[in-house]
């Protein structure tokens, strides 16, 4: 700051004609009238250059680790992370209790991770007790619950796939209806532009949480450290963002990224739990209902 003003107290030509050289560049681009007084050019030399502490605070990152439960590589190193992440484990598979509740000892946030039918895909990735579009109200509503009952410690749920599911307004009103009763918020993990969610959880007074950016859509290390870094430059800007990365074949690359990256980002960016996040930004609080708390 002292040296900012310093610098523009002894030069103030210098910096007078290079802002108008530079309106004048943004005239030439834009190719239209645009005005540039002497009084928005003094206005903009008094300007601080140093942005106030106040703006500095509250940047906040959610990473969500997908598709725990079934033994995943790279789990281990998910779970050992020095920042509080939130995973989100699949139901009925072999290892959905034990991830769950390790998730749950080391203080982070666990979800249910609700495999749905995709557009495209093939039906054996979708794992147990899916939701699908044949599937009556009363079938969707009791592999819900059935689901939430099965992964111990869970405060929300997020969609596994579902590209076809989450833009059904009758199947998502019921998944959001059974989160609700039961405490959990819903994560729209977006895999499908066309998602009704967040405009249903709005109409029931839910969160509108959802991801903003797949972290390792490509599984490899530079591309997953590029979404990282949009993912830091989108939460320093908006003060929040929510990411999703995986366990399995991407796990040890994703791990390791994430793991340098939060290493890199932890002085200008607070990692929390997706729970936090909602609570803190849609002051909406998880209030998980037996069996599945862990009172
Ligand atoms: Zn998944």
């Amino acid at each position: 700051m002292k040296k900012a003003e310093r610098t523009g107290a002894s030069s103030p030509w210098t910096i007078r004609i290079s802002l108008m050289l530079v309106c004048m560049l943004v005239i030439v681009y834009a190719g239209g009238p645009m005005i540039c007084s002497a009084r928005s050019l003094a206005a903009e030399e008094t300007q601080p250059t140093v942005i106030p502490q106040s703006k500095t605070q509250h940047k906040r990152m959610a990473i969500i680790i997908d598709d725990a439960g079934n033994d995943m590589k790279g789990t281990a190193e998910i779970l050992n992370m020095p920042v509080k992440l939130t995973l989100a484990v699949m139901p009925f598979l072999p290892t959905t209790k034990k991830d769950a509740a390790a998730a749950h000892e080391k203080g982070m946030d666990a979800i249910v991770h609700m495999p749905m039918e995709p557009k495209v895909g093939r039906p054996e990735w979708l794992g147990p007790g899916a939701i699908t579009s044949n599937l009556t109200d009363k079938e969707v509503r009791e592999r819900v619950e059935k689901a939430i009952d099965d992964v111990p410690y869970a405060i929300g749920m997020n969609n596994h796939m579902g590209s076809k599911i989450t833009s059904d307004k009758r199947i998502m009103s019921i998944v959001l209806d059974v989160c609700r009763e039961r405490g959990l918020f819903f994560v729209d993990s977006r895999t499908n532009f066309r998602s009704v969610v967040g405009e249903l959880a709005v109409s029931k007074n839910m969160p509108p949480v959802g991801n903003d950016i797949f972290l390792d859509d490509r599984n490899s290390k530079p591309h997953i450290r590029q979404q990282m870094d949009l993912a830091a430059k989108r939460a320093l800007e908006k003060n929040m963002c929510v990411v999703i990365g995986h366990v399995g074949q991407t796990g040890l690359n994703t791990s390791s990224v994430v793991r340098e990256s939060v290493t890199r980002l932890q002085d200008q960016i607070e990692f929390v739990g997706i729970g936090d996040l909602v609570r803190e930004v849609w002051h909406w609080h998880a209030a998980p209902t037996l069996p599945t708390n862990n009172k």
